[in-house]
């Protein structure tokens, strides 16, 4: 998860072309911006990267996934389908619409199980929002056939999978739509900011317009541009652009360096058979910007973290107890607790959101543990690392 770990040179040179003309804002003053169009340059380059129609660069991950929900036309009373096991921005996104989150199962691949899906889906279900988590991917292809069978709209929440693939085809290109996020502990940062790729023209044109304030774009004087929807404001500036358009540019290098840490990492794990890897539908296609796996119960999985993090191994993460990851924690969701009264306090038949059965999901979280995967670690950092987990889980035994 590199975003924080490199800015060098090229994101200052891309920065100080946008100081140097004082043009902070990404639509007009094209005199005095100099022909620098960093949001725009952006969205070509990504659409390029992602081979997709349309590109559309916002603040974050968390508007790009409330302007997508929304471009597709769901809201009140409409259901979509979300996994337990994400960060948050997920179900905050269904809520802002004002629509109902419905929780499926996640299976071994730590993404939305597809037989859980299909259980979960009633004749309210507008769309599920699979999320690749920790840089791999779900069952992807199971889950695009189940949302065109059923004529539902399938969103990806790629934000931590940037540049996986999945049998050499992009993820965040499966579904309607992919929102990616580019904030400071993703794959590639802007510093803050987010995207969603689609090749529907009409999803494309309605978050263009959503994410300021209705604006249609058409013409070049912006005073008098058409407002055919009535919007917000998700648009991100271009000194954030800048930055993410140096970062896009390294995206290849990043991922083969997490690739090579990432196998370094998992030749030991490999050595105990008590230990099982995350399922990875199509392995080539991990980013690697984690290594996740599998205790054979709570208990061990328990130990080998504490065992871990007193050898001095950071990084090392115990899901089922974090509090912004997995739904466990999250009381503020299941209790519906928001600092304004909104449409979904109204609704009647809600899900009883603190009795869910999630017990698939429970008895995988409470036994993963993932270890995040840096770029900046030496050869002699990435040994000391391939030593401290023999020794830890060596002790375990
Ligand atoms: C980071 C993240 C988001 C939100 O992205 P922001 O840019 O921080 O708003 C959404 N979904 C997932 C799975 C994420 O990891």
């Amino acid at each position: 998860m590199p975003g924080f770990e490199i800015f060098g040179d090229e994101e200052r040179k891309e920065v100080n072309d946008v100081l140097s003309t004082g043009v902070l804002f990404r639509y007009g003053f094209d005199n005095a911006r100099n022909d620098h169009w960093k949001a725009k340059s952006f969205e070509k380059e990504f659409s390029q990267y992602m081979n997709v129609e349309h590109c559309l660069l916002l603040s974050s991950g968390t508007s790009a996934l409330t302007t997508a929900l929304t471009a597709m036309g769901i809201g009140a009373n409409d259901e979509v389908i979300v996994p337990p096991f994400t960060f948050v921005a997920t179900v905050e996104a269904v809520i802002a619409v004002g629509a109902i989150p419905i929780f499926a199962d996640v299976d071994d691949t730590l993404c939305l199980s597809p037989k859980s899906v299909l259980s979960k889906i009633s004749d309210r279900t507008k769309a599920v929002i699979v999320v690749h988590m920790c840089g791999s991917m779900a069952h992807i292809d199971e889950l695009q056939q189940i949302c065109k069978s059923k004529n539902i709209f399938l969103v990806e929440d790629s934000c931590q999978a940037t540049g996986s693939d999945f049998n050499g085809k992009k993820i965040g290109t499966f579904g309607d739509v992919g929102c990616f996020s580019f904030d400071s502990v993703k794959t590639i940062t802007c510093g803050e900011g987010g995207a969603i790729i689609t090749n529907n023209y009409d999803i494309y044109s309605k978050s263009d317009a959503y994410s300021d304030h209705g604006h249609d774009h058409i013409g070049n004087d912006r005073g008098k541009e058409g407002h055919p929807i009535i919007g917000m404001n998700y648009r991100i500036s271009e000194l954030n652009a800048a930055v993410g358009l140096a970062q896009l540019r390294k995206i290849d290098k990043i991922i083969e360096i997490q690739r090579k840490n990432q196998i370094a990492l998992e030749e030991i794990l490999l050595k105990y058979d008590f230990i099982k890897l995350r399922n990875v539908p199509d392995k080539k296609g991990d980013s690697a910007t984690f290594i996740s796996f599998f205790a054979e119960t709570e208990e061990q999985a328990r130990n080998l973290t504490s065992i871990l993090q007193k050898n001095g191994f950071d990084g090392v993460f115990y899901w089922y107890d974090n509090n912004w990851h997995y739904i466990r924690k999250w009381e503020h969701i299941t209790n519906l607790i928001t600092a304004n009264r909104l449409g979904l306090h109204n609704y009647k038949e809600l899900p009883d959101y603190n009795n869910l059965d999630l017990h698939q999901s429970d008895a995988i979280i409470s036994r993963l543990i993932s270890i995040q995967i840096k770029i900046s670690w030496s050869e002699s950092e990435v040994q000391r690392r391939r030593e401290l987990l023999d020794k830890s889980l060596m002790e375990l035994i």
